[in-house]
């Protein structure tokens, strides 16, 4: 608790005062409703409070700075450093590390504000997440704080490294190795697109320890916590990306990396469960982001359709184009609900891969789909860089290929649902 009243008086007003309304057990969102109700679409007091704060975050620091970040291509350490002020990131940080100890539909809300501001700048602080989410779900107290704990004392980043050049969808097929030698592991290996690679100030790392390529996947590999200091460490030019510019990606080089056998994440073996145990965790903020981006790309066609002229009427008076408004407004609703219902689950202390995998899917296709709609609503303007929806489009795209691509949460889903049915039918 003193750890939590420490992080307190570091936030701003409104963030402390959501960290008070959160120390009132138990949430209005978890608690029984007045007529017996289980379920409800009502944020909580203090998950209305943590949306109104990540809006006007959005709104004040993000939106302003968003066009030259993106044409730049820096990486937006001023509103990083804001955002972990305010106790906008690192929220899944558990109390006994000092962190808000958040749930992921809190999470879920603060994301969608901050991705409605600027995916690049919310993917960078996202990434934050998706590199701890390991150590949260396995890793014992002492790397807890060791790890976690110094993200609460400082604006600090890490990241998460599993893809290689080799292998993205086909996890399984990686090829950096760690050997056993007395009490460490040296790692050997190259890691490709990794968020944060250049900033951050330790990696998650998932490598081979069996050596045997027929070792089942459940077995063969290890995920370690490696400092970023650590000599053979050495992170590659920041890759210039079709979009969310204000991100760093990076490929990532392990050179004979020294790592104490006390960096093990749970225990030698179970590195591929760890990894892929994140995303039911990180999904649903990823849907959340793209939720974000397609509401921005809503909002801006609606506005521009509401002052632009043709043929004597406003475009939005055209049936044409307000159904497409009405398309994109099914999308963004859609998207949104399936994002709740999958943050919810693992709330709940459920198995979500299901939903997250749905509400991936769906969000990723719906930004993309109303990116699209935006730069078509806006005409030949939508196609130039003064206006803000060719950004969103570039944007956009990511969010069907990262985490898992369009493809891959099909194919999770179509195993979800046939598991199921093999069971029931
Ligand atoms: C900007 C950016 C940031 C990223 N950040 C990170 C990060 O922080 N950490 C990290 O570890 N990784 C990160 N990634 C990697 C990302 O997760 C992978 O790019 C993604 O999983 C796809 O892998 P791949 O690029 O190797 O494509 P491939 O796996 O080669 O896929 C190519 C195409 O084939 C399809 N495909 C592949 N296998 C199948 C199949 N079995 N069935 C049907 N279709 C299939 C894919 O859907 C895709 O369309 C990032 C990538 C980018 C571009």
């Amino acid at each position: 608790m003193a750890a939590v009243m420490q992080q307190m008086s570091r936030l701003g007003p409104l963030a402390r005062a959501g960290l008070r309304a959160l120390s009132s057990a138990p949430s209005a969102a978890t608690a029984a409703k007045p007529n017996g109700a289980s379920f409800g679409f009502e944020f909580s007091d203090e998950q209305k409070e943590y949306q109104a704060l990540a809006r006007k975050f959005a709104r004040e620091e993000i939106i302003p700075k968003a066009p030259e970040y993106d044409k730049s291509g820096e990486y937006p350490v001023d509103i990083i450093k804001k955002a972990w002020e305010l106790g906008l990131m690192n929220t899944h940080i558990p109390h006994s590390c000092g962190g808000l100890g958040l749930g992921i539909m809190d999470a879920c809300i603060v994301t969608e504000e901050l991705a409605y501001g600027c995916t690049g700048v919310q993917t960078a602080i996202e990434a934050n997440s998706l590199g701890q989410m390991p150590v949260i779900i396995a890793g014992n107290e002492a790397q807890q704080k060791k790890y976690l704990g110094r993200m609460i004392d400082e604006p600090l980043m890490c990241a998460y490294c599993v893809t290689e050049p080799g292998a993205g969808s086909d996890v399984a097929g990686i090829k950096t190795r760690a050997v056993k030698k007395g009490n460490e592991y040296v790692l050997n290996g190259q890691k490709m697109w990794i968020t944060n690679g250049g900033h951050a100030n330790w990696y998650f790392v998932l490598a081979r320890t069996d050596p045997d390529p027929k070792a089942p996947a459940g077995k063969a590999f290890t995920g370690f916590i490696v400092d970023r200091d650590t000599p053979g460490v050495v992170p590659g030019r920041k890759e210039w990306n079709m979009g969310q510019r204000a991100s760093d990606t990076r490929g990532i080089t392990f050179e004979d990396v020294v790592v104490p056998a006390e960096n093990v994440l749970g225990q030698e073996g179970i590195g591929f469960k760890i990894a892929m145990g994140a995303f039911d965790k990180t999904r649903p903020p990823v849907a959340a982001g793209a939720v974000g981006l397609a509401q921005r790309a809503l909002d801006e066609a609606t506005r521009y359709s509401m002052e632009r002229k043709t043929m004597g009427k406003f475009i939005c008076e055209h049936q044409a184009v307000s159904f497409i408004l009405a398309e994109m407004a099914i999308g963004v609703e859609s998207s949104r609900l399936a994002m709740y219902r999958s943050a919810w689950e693992i709330d709940q202390g459920r198995r979500n891969t299901y939903f997250a995998s749905i509400a991936k899917a769906l969000a990723g296709d719906v930004a993309n789909k109303c990116a699209t709609d935006a730069v078509q609503i806006f005409g030949g303007n939508g196609f130039n860089s003064d206006y803000p929806v060719e950004k969103l489009m570039r944007d956009a795209k990511i969010y069907q290929i990262y985490e898992g691509t369009a493809q891959i949460q099909r194919l999770i889903i179509a195993r979800e649902h046939l598991t199921k049915a093999k069971q029931t039918m």
